[in-house]
């Protein structure tokens, strides 16, 4: 069966993903595709979303093209060697949109705007919802920080926080709480699947990649005083 894009009804649910610290291990602005590694649970989480029917789209916040650290077309040789390593484990990328913008002073070129597409702000997901024919409703976010959960909720998607903050998204503040948390891709695959009813639980049948149950993220009563790191 073949989707038709332009059909309003043939809308798709995706999983957006953060790049740095989500799909791959966050070394900050490095444009060698040499150096990627993809980031733990990636390939047992990123297949299991493609079989299961979600779009994988990458929106990423890449201030060092405003910043003069390195160019678009950097950028796009990333995103071509991570396109093919995807494609390589079964879970090709539907799409794979960036930020170049910061406003200055650290931004320092023609990118240094304000702009309605870096994370925590929007643009980006409702840009790739319109290009890719997503129903941002049916849609995830998943990210390693508090930026991709308010991208992720103001653009109307449920949200996953991963990475080492996983253990205390339950202290951000409500707007940017993560609707779970959990350490890795593998586990925020599991309940993406469960959540839409596409997989058991974790209280359901274990598999052979059955891992600990997920922690949903909730406030703990010890006030919000996480603010993330700027990507
Ligand atoms: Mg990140
Ligand atoms: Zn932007």
């Amino acid at each position: 069966m073949t989707r038709d894009p332009r059909d309003p009804r043939d809308l798709a649910p995706a999983v957006f993903l953060d790049k740095d610290g989500t799909l791959i291990e966050d070394l900050p602005y490095n444009v060698d595709p040499a150096r990627i590694r993809l980031a733990p649970g990636v390939r047992a989480g990123l297949p299991a979303l493609h079989a299961a029917g979600y779009l994988l789209v990458v929106a990423t916040n890449q201030s060092g093209v405003a910043r003069g650290y390195f160019t678009e077309r950097d950028l796009a040789a990333i995103r071509d060697h991570l396109e093919a390593m995807c494609a390589a484990m079964g879970a090709p990328l539907a799409g794979f949109h960036w930020c170049p913008h910061l406003p200055p002073p650290e931004g320092i070129n023609e990118y240094a705007v304000e702009c309605d597409c870096r994370k925590p702000e929007p643009g980006l997901i409702l840009r790739a919802a319109e290009e890719h024919a997503i129903d941002l409703g049916r849609s995830w976010f998943v990210g390693d920080a508090w930026m991709d959960v308010a991208a992720g909720r103001r653009a109307g998607c449920r949200t996953v926080m991963v990475g080492p903050e996983w253990e205390t998204a339950a202290d951000l503040q409500p707007e940017v709480r993560p609707d779970f948390a959990v350490p890795d891709l593998a586990a925020a695959a599991g309940i993406i699947l469960h959540e839409d009813g596409r997989a058991p639980g974790p209280d359901g049948p274990p598999g052979p990649d059955a891992r600990p149950a997920p922690t949903r993220a909730r406030s703990s009563g010890r006030g919000p005083h996480r603010t993330g790191v700027p990507a």
